[in-house]
């Protein structure tokens, strides 16, 4: 049985690319996520941000 999760998806900011996954937290849901993260697709350190559905 699936059970639904607050599972949100980090994206590339620069090319899109959905690179990270990570569960929701009370924190996350206050302020919109921001992170520096390497991108395989950009070969480099970009800024990632949550997205949504
Ligand atoms: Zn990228």
């Amino acid at each position: 049985m699936a059970v639904k999760k607050p599972f949100l998806k980090i994206q590339c900011t620069v090319c899109k690319t959905t690179n990270y996954f990570a569960k929701k937290t009370k924190a996350m849901a206050e302020k919109k996520l921001e992170l520096k993260k390497y991108c395989s697709k950009c070969r480099k350190t970009t800024p990632h941000k949550e997205t949504k559905k």
